[in-house]
């Protein structure tokens, strides 16, 4: 297989991004990235998608979308969808439709940032998670979301502050942002129990990480900064995708192997600020072989095992309980006697503190 690392949320001027397609495809290449998908809010951007080269490498740019209800209050319940190649916005007053939808236009659909920090008034940061869940058939989660998740800490730190005024608020927010290493920690818990739960009832629900990149400006008196550059987080949490090939230049066929790949989820979530996620694998072996994402049969002699690239705490965890788990190694190996959806997650020493690093997506055992 083929590991391919791409990030596929962050905006445009298109709706509230700041840089062009081509200037984020820059960044992308200096990052290393291998393919971006960009999500502009309710607008699907036509006739931008290909590779962009320069001297440095190249990289894919697909393009999505990330779909919302304006007129709902708060304008909550964000959802991305890849490869319908269609606009989807006029379906977005229903979820349940823009899920229908997005499937049988032959693309695949995650609920964006699931669960956010209630409103922070002093930053006027509402809680933009998903709010409307009589929903079914969607492809999964974003189980990370690199802006989201420091917004959520934000808004924690927001509370218990002594003074409680908009310009302290700002000041300290301004402060958080030139270290955002020291509070990005991982997902949302309640996000991974969410995750588990669908998991247990068998369903097939499928993780993605992304950055959420906007290249906002923050104005506070005389300073103007950039607050999360582009470059810095394509450069934290991404999606690694394995595939059959690797990329041979084709827009279609790469294309498609990308699409293909996120929606089985052959994937895993990788901070890869922490150090790069490159090289793990999840990997099930028994009558049938199975990367991650696969399905196979569960008989006596099947194991699973999960490689990291570097030393880590790695757990193996089956519908929200940890089976198997071990400190500090590169190898776990398990041998699996029930049915179930099995998961890894890692997680290193970074900046004095235990951070999550990699969730890979399931091996499903039947
Ligand atoms: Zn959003
Ligand atoms: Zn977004």
């Amino acid at each position: 297989m083929f590991e391919t690392v791409g990030n596929m949320h962050m905006h445009t001027p298109y709706s509230d991004g700041e840089k062009s397609h081509a200037e984020i495809a820059e960044d992308a290449i200096k990052a290393g990235l291998d393919f971006i998908i960009v999500t502009d809010h309710n607008i699907w951007v036509d006739e931008v998608e290909g590779y962009y080269e320069n001297g440095d490498g190249r990289v894919l740019l697909l393009v999505g979308e990330e779909v919302h209800n304006p007129r709902r209050q708060p304008q909550a319940s964000h959802f991305l969808a890849y490869g319908a190649e269609c606009e989807l916005a006029s379906f977005a007053a229903d979820p349940q439709r823009l899920i229908d939808e997005t499937n049988a236009a032959g693309g695949i659909g995650f609920l964006a940032h699931p669960h956010e920090e209630e409103f922070e008034p002093l930053l006027n940061l509402p809680n933009l998670g998903w709010h409307d869940w009589d929903i079914d058939h969607f492809t999964g989660l974003e189980i990370w979301n690199t802006m989201s998740s420091f917004g959520n800490v934000v808004k924690k730190r927001m509370r218990r502050l002594p003074i409680q005024h908009p310009f302290i608020a700002k000041l300290y927010a301004l402060y958080m942002t030139y270290h955002p290493e020291r509070y990005i920690v991982g997902p949302e818990p309640e996000t991974l129990a969410l995750w588990d739960e669908l998991l247990a009832k068998g369903k097939r629900i499928t993780a993605v990480g992304n950055s959420d990149a906007h290249g906002t400006l923050m104005n506070l008196g005389p300073i103007k900064r950039v607050i999360f550059p582009y470059e810095f987080l394509f450069r934290a949490v991404n999606t690694h995708i394995l595939t059959p090939q690797p990329l041979n230049g084709d827009i279609a066929h790469d294309k498609r192997m990308i699409l293909r790949a996120l929606g089985k989820g052959h994937s895993w979530v990788g901070y890869d600020l922490a150090h790069p996620t490159k090289g793990f694998r999840f990997s099930g072996q028994g009558i049938d072989k199975g990367i991650v994402g696969d399905k196979i049969q569960l008989d006596a002699g099947a194991t699973l095992q999960a490689r990291a690239p570097i030393r880590a705490n790695i757990r193996i965890i089956r519908h929200g309980e940890v089976v198997a788990q071990i400190e500090n190694e590169t190898h776990l190996t398990y041998i699996p006697v029930e049915e179930g959806a099995y998961r890894v997650e890692c997680s290193i020493l970074y900046e004095g503190k235990e951070r999550g690093w990699i969730y890979s997506n399931p091996i499903y055992l039947w």
